[in-house]
């Protein structure tokens, strides 16, 4: 068995740039060098969609859509270790988030910060379980393919975190049924990172760029116009410094320009600083940001375009196949171990 890599992205919402630039690059640049040594599962996770509420009625676009953001980044669906597939095709990940369930404590997911500002956002009416109970499923998705690499953004790192914790729970009571998940401090070495990314919103760049924020001002979506986009890195805030310098802390609006600069034009970070630092206009950082925003939009828009829907549904069926056999396994020892199937 080779090891798995493994990520998912939420289809509620068009992607961002900061899912383009924390889940989905860092994710293709291993199906691509590693895929051989390496088993990579990139899936849509439909059924977290409706967490929050959300149109349902675009919500098979949108999953056939985000898979089609994955082809478009790059996702080499010709080869055999990439597997590509929609979660709700594989009835083990809802079976065994309720085996879960009931051994998770009420109190660790109230602990859950996601849960927290997700939360207190929504009418206390549309709050539901789902949301609460979120962690529980990703935790199923992550363990049924007995995943070790799971690049995750900042934001998720405490679910990872549960994961181990619901992993270890169970194997230590009923025996090696998981593989436990790297710590997140292995994943980042693992991608070759010191911390998870976090692309911030333009408007506030105290929070993370998100795409279901209210208003979408400071996001921007990877189906946004290069014109669009332009208008909105332009908008950005900044600070009353006026002279630019990389400190995510005390100026996050001016540092996350200059980080998706560097992310979007595939320089180092130091080596973009370096060219950046002690400049006094804003707006040519901004101009600068804007450009190739622009071009990576205006390319990846064209490559959208291009991908072909029949390749695409002939992989995602023989990868739904074969998961479900891989997961319906995990999930047979599960149900074994807690005594609603024979002993294996
Ligand atoms: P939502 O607001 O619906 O939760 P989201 O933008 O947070 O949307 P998710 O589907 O929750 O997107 O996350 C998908 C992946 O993208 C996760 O791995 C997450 O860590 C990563 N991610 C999300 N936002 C960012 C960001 N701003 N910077 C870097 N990575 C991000
Ligand atoms: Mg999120």
């Amino acid at each position: 068995m080779k090891p798995v890599i493994l990520t998912g992205l939420r289809a509620n919402n068009d992607l961002t740039i900061g899912n383009y630039l924390g889940a989905i690059l860092p994710m293709i640049d291993m199906a691509k060098s590693k895929a051989g040594e390496y088993q990579v599962n990139m899936f849509v996770p439909d059924l977290h969609s409706f967490t929050t509420p959300i149109d349902h009625a675009q919500l098979q676009e949108q999953i056939m859509h985000n898979l089609r953001v994955f082809v478009a980044a790059g996702l080499p669906i010709d080869h055999d270790d990439v597997y590509v597939y929609r979660q709700s095709y594989i009835s083990a990940h809802s079976e065994l988030t309720w085996i879960l369930d009931c051994f998770t404590g009420f109190g660790e997911m109230n602990r859950m910060t996601q849960f927290k500002d997700k939360s207190a956002k929504l009418n206390e009416d549309r709050i539901s379980i789902g949301l609460f109970n979120y962690p529980v499923l990703m935790a199923a998705d992550i363990l049924l393919y007995n995943a070790s690499y799971v690049p995750v953004g900042d934001d998720q790192t405490q679910h990872l975190e549960f994961t181990r914790d619901i992993a270890t729970r169970m194997n230590n009571q009923f025996g090696e049924l998981f593989a436990v998940p790297l710590a997140v401090p292995k994943q980042h070495e693992f991608f070759g990172k010191d911390q998870g990314l976090r692309v911030r919103d333009l408007m506030e760049p105290t929070k993370k760029m998100s795409k279901s924020d209210e208003t979408g001002k400071g996001v921007v979506f990877l189906s946004d116009t290069p014109e669009a986009a332009t208008k909105k890195v332009m908008s950005a805030t900044t600070d009353s410094f006026g002279e630019v310098k990389f400190d995510m802390k005390e100026r996050p609006g001016i540092s996350n320009l200059l980080q998706i600069l560097a992310l979007l034009s595939n320089r180092p970070q130091n080596e973009v600083n370096a060219e950046w630092e002690g400049k006094t206009s804003y707006g040519d950082l901004k101009k600068a940001v804007a450009e190739v925003v622009s071009t990576f939009l205006t390319d990846f828009q064209a490559r959208l375009a291009g991908v072909d829907d029949q390749t695409l549904l002939a992989k995602l069926e023989a990868s739904e196949t074969a998961m479900q056999s891989v997961a319906g396994q995990t999930l047979y020892k599960a149900q074994s171990a807690v005594g609603l199937r024979p002993k294996v």
